[in-house]
């Protein structure tokens, strides 16, 4: 069946690197998967061309780093989440600095560049643990980046230590804090939040700390989990916050998205399967035309779908995540060391190299240094 005059121009559109409306993005939803997948493609191909001196579109890079969820105390009760614990549960901790230390020395050994540190909204660990915590990673570990706490952990310690948020964020980064992951995004529209998760930060504050952090000079990610109660013009509003906030303080390196894992979780809910993730990360592709970077999930979607996703608008395939408490405790236990990430790679006929969090290179650097 061949497309109308009015999609054919908005096929069109995107083909040339147009920027897309909500209405139209809607429209691009509704195309045959293929199709969607070849225009996301094609923004790939225009987003990358520069990038590593002509060649990135020839490379698909993916990190090694460690996910270390550094409590599981929270009193936050998402309904999609299975890994809080209350500080009375026996299996409730905290993280101590030796613990840190062998999960960093592990990392480094595996070829790591950097950690992922997040982790439940402890009520009571003031700020000096946080900076003491940061201040002994950088100095023990000063070649490794720490990618950490979310904007909703942000939020919840200007609660807890009664301050304001750039600060806090100022200090926290002069502590040692490199980067800011975009956990806790999943999406952004506060009735979708008051539904999944009532007690976390709502949209504005969510994008907000972002800002604030985008201003001192700090990249993030953004993310977005979907799946879940939320509809497709939930989901397309969420890409269109992100963009927005994009084009006012640019400092997201790159978008993820991943699909609602349901099991061992409070929310009843529809899974989305592998089409309607690969449908969309390239709309998110489309959408998102001023954030050079698009992740795929692996860990959600398993291996051949993070795979195939490089075929639908990602240029990166994410981390071997060495640990990934949040979405494991919830059912999915997919695991991948660099070989089979290389292997999946050059399977689509892509150069596969290894980058850091800003999406350099790490070959290139090592054989700069
Ligand atoms: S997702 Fe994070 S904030 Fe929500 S309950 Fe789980 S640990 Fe707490």
């Amino acid at each position: 069946m061949g497309l109308d005059a009015t999609k054919e121009a908005l096929c069109q559109k995107a083909w040339d690197g147009g920027r897309v409306s909500a209405d139209e993005a809607a429209s691009l939803y509704e195309l045959p998967l293929p199709q969607l997948g070849a225009l996301a493609d094609r923004r790939r191909r225009l987003a990358k061309a520069d990038d590593y001196d002509g060649r990135g579109n020839d490379i698909a890079t993916y990190i090694v780093d460690r996910n270390i969820n550094y409590t599981n105390v929270c009193n936050v009760y998402c309904k999609f989440c299975a890994f809080w614990r209350t500080e009375k549960q026996d299996d409730s901790y905290v993280i101590t600095h030796d613990e840190i230390d062998q999960k960093i020395e592990e990392t480094i050994a595996l070829g790591g560049t950097q950690i992922l540190m997040q982790g439940g909204h402890h009520p009571k660990l003031g700020k000096q643990w946080y900076l003491d915590l940061l201040s002994h990673i950088r100095d023990r570990f000063p070649q490794i980046n720490v990618h950490g706490f979310s904007p909703s952990e942000f939020i919840h310690f200007c609660d807890v230590f009664d301050e304001p948020l750039e600060p806090l964020i100022r200090d926290f980064r002069d502590a040692g804090l490199g980067s800011i992951p975009g956990g806790g995004g999943e999406i952004l529209v506060d009735a979708v939040r008051q539904s999944i998760s009532p007690l976390k930060a709502m949209s504005d504050d969510w994008l907000e700390v972002m800002a604030v952090a985008h201003r001192l000079g700090m990249a993030s990610t953004a993310t977005m989990m979907f799946g879940h109660v939320e509809t497709l013009g939930q989901r397309i509003e969420h890409l269109e916050r992100v963009r927005r906030q994009q084009d006012e303080t640019g400092g997201f390196t790159a978008f993820i998205a991943w699909t609602f894992q349901a099991e061992n979780t409070r929310l009843k809910a529809q899974e989305a399967g592998a089409s309607e993730y690969l449908r969309m990360q390239a709309l998110s592709r489309i959408y998102l035309d001023n954030i050079p970077n698009i992740q795929s999930s692996w860990v959600t979607q398993g291996l051949e779908v993070g795979q195939i996703a490089l075929r639908y608008g990602a240029n990166d395939i994410g981390s071997i995540m060495i640990e990934e408490n949040v979405v494991s405790e919830a059912g999915t236990t997919f695991r991948m060391g660099v070989a089979d990430m290389r292997r999946l790679i050059e399977g689509l006929g892509y150069e596969a190299r290894q980058r850091d969090n800003w999406y350099r290179l790490v070959d290139d650097q090592a054989a700069a240094a």
